[in-house]
């Protein structure tokens, strides 16, 4: 259950209903929002007395909070978490895009993927080092010597990146270099990882599992948050179903606005992973906008069929440039824009209202 406090509580009020929480062996997580603070209950909150919390000064409300997770939910945080990395807001108003290789192979791919996307106006660029891979053959990433180049290349573009990271033992070294971490799909419910991404200072994408429901995925985003890491972002990447012929996965479309209305964290589409095949991820991503996701991981390599991985489903340059302008486009029928645009894109935008 969540405590609400009166708009002007002052913290001597908050002092007393997080002593009343403590001395009930419960934790108490404060969230202190524009308009009011909010007190969650952490623990098995069956037992406490809620009219002895009732009673308490500027204790407007006690409200149950009906789903398994708490602190990413609404109720807990009734306005959107927005996530700053460099310049950019993630969550806001602004779509953020985030493209680059599926991993990073040399230095001159990635400074030739990350100058395309960046002008096309992608705000951070990814590309992986530590590489999950279905089979143990399969190329495994560069490791540190493709974090060094992803660090210096997004540096002398001035994209923060994001990458992967695997194992605990991983983070330090991922977190040192990388502005966002991301966890892959495959370790969502890798708990020990979720925990140590969540004693860093740094945002983390978390995908959800290939199979796994909201509330499951929701809750390994609980792990992190409850590590005191308030910076998730949530990636829809298209989960397992009966029909692989045409499509890699499915994309649950349907997932974006359902999280809306759960939780407060941002959602993003990895429309990549989900279709698999180049042809059809630029209409997956007007579906993606549409549906109200806060941004994009698009994953674009110049030379797509020498791709180490994931080539079939790797946008060339000029086809992410002409995604990125129909993304223009959809995001202005939402009423919003897609964040850090060079002056030229901006001038290429063609509102909604003058379209034929
Ligand atoms: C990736 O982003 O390259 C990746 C491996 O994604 P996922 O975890 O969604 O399969
Ligand atoms: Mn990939």
């Amino acid at each position: 259950m969540i405590v609400i406090m009166s708009p002007a509580a002052p913290q001597s009020s908050l002092d007393r209903v997080i002593a009343t929480i403590e001395q009930n062996q419960l934790q108490p997580h404060v969230s202190r929002g524009t308009q009011r603070t909010i007190i969650g209950i952490m623990g098995d909150d069956r037992h406490i007395h809620t009219q002895t919390l009732e009673c308490l000064p500027d204790v407007e409300a006690i409200v149950p909070v009906l789903t398994p997770f708490k602190l990413a939910s609404r109720e807990f945080r009734p306005e959107p978490t927005l996530i700053r990395v460099g310049n950019i807001l993630i969550g806001g108003e602004q779509l953020t895009i985030m493209a680059g290789p599926c991993a990073v192979e040399s230095h001159e791919l990635l400074e030739s993927t990350a100058r395309a996307v960046h002008q096309a106006g992608a705000a951070v660029l990814r590309g992986g080092v530590f590489k999950p891979r279905t089979s143990p053959y399969s190329f495994k990433g560069l490791g540190e010597q493709a974090l060094d180049w992803l660090h210096a290349v997004g540096k002398s573009h001035q994209m923060p990146i994001i990458t992967e990271v695997m194992a605990p033992e991983q983070v330090n070294i991922v977190a040192d270099k990388a502005d966002i971490l991301q966890i892959g799909a495959r370790n969502m419910q890798n708990f020990n990882l979720l925990e140590a991404v969540g004693d860093t200072s740094r945002p983390i994408l978390l995908k959800r599992g290939p199979a796994a429901t909201l509330d499951e995925w929701l809750l390994a985003a609980e792990y992190i948050l409850a590590q005191g890491n308030e910076q998730v972002i949530l990636c829809e990447r298209g989960l397992r179903s009966f029909d692989r012929k045409y499509t890699r996965n499915i994309l649950d479309v349907s997932a974006v606005p359902v999280l809306k209305s759960l939780t407060h964290l941002p959602v993003i589409v990895d429309p990549s992973h989900a279709v698999g095949k180049w042809e059809w991820i630029t209409a997956v991503s007007r579906a993606a906008i549409a549906a109200g996701a806060d941004g994009l991981l698009v994953e674009v390599h110049p030379q797509p069929e020498i791709a180490l991985s994931d080539g079939r489903q790797s946008l060339l340059p000029k086809r992410f440039k002409s995604l990125m302008t129909d993304v223009r486009h959809i995001a202005g029928v939402m009423g919003r824009s897609v964040g850090v645009v060079e002056s030229q894109t901006i001038s290429e935008f063609v509102p909604p209202e003058v379209l034929p």
